[in-house]
């Protein structure tokens, strides 16, 4: 089918651009040395200039390469939104290497899984989180735990070394690293991927600078480099807030306001203070600030380009949105395997909301029939949308069989159906993989019932995403339960606590005498999903 997204480009600006050969530090290195003096982060109050986060990044690397880390090392990441993320993101990949994020709400089994996947030896980790490490630190490999505290802890540890003093120590420049930016992994980003079982998304050097590029070019009529100032409050560990909130702010030499939470009146009064020009978020953060009845009276409209990702974005909340604050929403999308963004609606063109718009610079798609996963459907009618671009990532770490099925001669078979208009605009209808998205978190359904089914009462668990106003979707556990065996669903949630992250926590537990079910015994959650529905 004919590219017919692309004529929405205007002259100056290139459905298709050129890549540079950059590792990702040359992003940090080409900033520093135009924009040095310039204010790279704001966190609460306290400001570094773009060369003090490079001067930073330099002694982290330096030390973690004393500490052995040599090029491909994994190194994880488990920190909240702070200016040491940035710091440590930078270092890691100066020493040569692979960040490999973790989300910090993960507890137990999810921890130790990641960990052990990766083979991380060395991790960067928010002191408050050290006894969540503690509990399985002995079944993993991580040899060297570096400490960041951030003021608010109280937690004693001697296990960790404290991040600030670890990196006074360095006495050395790092040694160079040559980066083959095709080959070469930056970053390990996990994710349930289309079937649950949690993977390691093989991020190389191009896909990570290509998807920065990608986005700047399509925004570029609207920035200023080395004059905009950006909120990130979507979580760095997040594949969406590493490109659009640091990533993104690098490469433009953008003062990146950091908040480590979503709490209302700070980010209000942030907005009010700080004034910034971009505030890229999910959903349910415009949900909040739209329905803040006072939101008008702080001043929103220094905000140009609210990037709205990770879900669907409500057209008439948009609408709304947008007569209050004066702020405009660009509803994109993307998927971790992409580094994320592939789609987005243009400020150059018409946008149109229910879409996810047209494809960013050098990305192509197509809407293939579900049966054959190849044949094009026209336009208009539902099937699975597929992706080839320089952001998509390499593979899945040690998955080779996963990897054969995600990417498929060149493409990216993203797991969600879609239509196209003749314009070339894509909408997302559904999802094929089993995915709840929460607030913007993404719950696996696998993840959940696999803690339910060891719950002694449980016999039979599935759980599926229910509509929610406010969140999008909310999870929800169906249950079967042992024979002669009694549970309530405060006792669930409670057990379901000690053993998930929050955000993957059922809000409401049902008990069934049982579940539906194909003829071969498979539990029907597609059944379940359209019966809560
Ligand atoms: P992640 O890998 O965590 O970035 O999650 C990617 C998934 O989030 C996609 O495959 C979609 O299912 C979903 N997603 C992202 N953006 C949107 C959007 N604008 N509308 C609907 N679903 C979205």
């Amino acid at each position: 089918m004919e590219k017919v997204w692309k004529k929405h480009y205007p002259d100056h600006l290139k459905s298709e651009i050129e890549i540079p050969e950059l590792a990702t530090t040359d992003m940090l290195q080409q900033t520093i040395k135009k924009f040095g003096d310039h204010k790279a982060i704001h966190f609460y109050g306290r400001e570094m200039t773009y060369k003090e986060l490079g001067k930073q990044a330099e002694a982290f690397a330096s030390r973690l390469q004393e500490d052995g880390v040599s090029k491909g090392d994994r190194v994880a990441l488990m920190l909240p939104n702070c200016p040491q993320y940035v710091i440590s993101y930078y270092g890691i990949l100066q020493a040569g290497g692979t960040v490999t994020q973790v989300n910090p709400m993960l507890v137990g089994g999810e921890l130790e899984y990641i960990l052990n996947d990766s083979g991380a030896k060395t991790i960067v980790i928010y002191k408050p989180l050290l006894p969540v490490l503690n509990q399985i630190i002995d079944q993993t490999d991580v040899e060297k735990v570096i400490q960041v505290s951030l003021g608010d802890e109280t937690t004693e540890d001697d296990l960790a070394v404290e991040f600030t003093d670890y990196i006074k120590q360095a006495s050395n420049p790092p040694n160079p690293v040559g980066i083959d930016p095709e080959e070469d992994i930056a970053v390990l980003q996990y994710t349930g991927g289309t079937t649950g079982r949690s993977k390691g998304a093989m991020l190389t050097h191009r896909n990570i600078v290509t998807n920065t590029i990608q986005a700047y070019e399509f925004f570029k009529d609207e920035i200023e480099i080395g004059n905009e100032r950006s909120l990130t409050v979507i979580p760095l560990f997040h594949v969406f807030g590493m490109t659009s909130g640091m990533n993104l702010s690098v490469y433009t030499a953008a003062m990146n306001i950091i908040l480590p939470k979503f709490e209302i009146e700070e980010v209000l009064q942030t907005i009010k203070n700080l004034k910034p020009t971009s505030f890229p978020g999910v959903p349910t953060m415009y949900v909040a600030l739209n329905s803040h009845p006072k939101a008008e009276e702080y001043g929103l409209d220094s905000i140009k380009i609210c990037n709205s990702g990770s879900a669907p974005m409500p057209g008439e909340l948009m609408r709304s949105f947008e007569a209050k604050t004066g702020a405009k929403i660009l509803e994109g999308y993307g998927l971790t395997e992409a580094s994320p963004t592939t789609h987005c609606n243009p400020m150059f063109s018409k946008r149109k909301p229910g879409s996810i718009g047209i494809g960013v610079p050098s990305t192509d798609y197509k809407v293939v029939d579900l049966s054959d996963g190849t044949t094009e459907v026209p336009y208009g009618e539902t099937g699975e949308l597929i992706i080839k671009g320089p952001q998509v990532m390499k593979g899945y770490w040690n998955m080779p069989e996963e990897t054969a099925d995600t990417l498929r001669d060149g493409w990216l078979y993203t797991g969600d159906l879609a239509r196209m208009d003749e314009d070339g605009y894509a909408y997302i209808v559904d999802r094929k993989k089993d995915m709840i998205i929460a607030s913007g978190y993404n719950v696996y359904p696998r993840d959940v019932e696999e803690v339910l089914y060891e719950h002694p009462a449980v016999q039979e668990a599935v759980v599926v995403g229910v509509p929610d106003e406010y969140r999008g979707e909310t999870v929800k556990a169906v249950l079967v339960l042992n024979e002669g065996q009694s549970t309530t669903e405060e006792e669930i949630i409670a057990y379901c606590r000690e053993h998930l992250a929050a955000y993957k926590i059922p809000r409401m537990v049902d008990f069934r005498e049982e579940l539906p079910k194909t003829n071969v015994g498979k539990i029907l959650r597609r059944k379940v999903r359209e019966e809560m529905a």
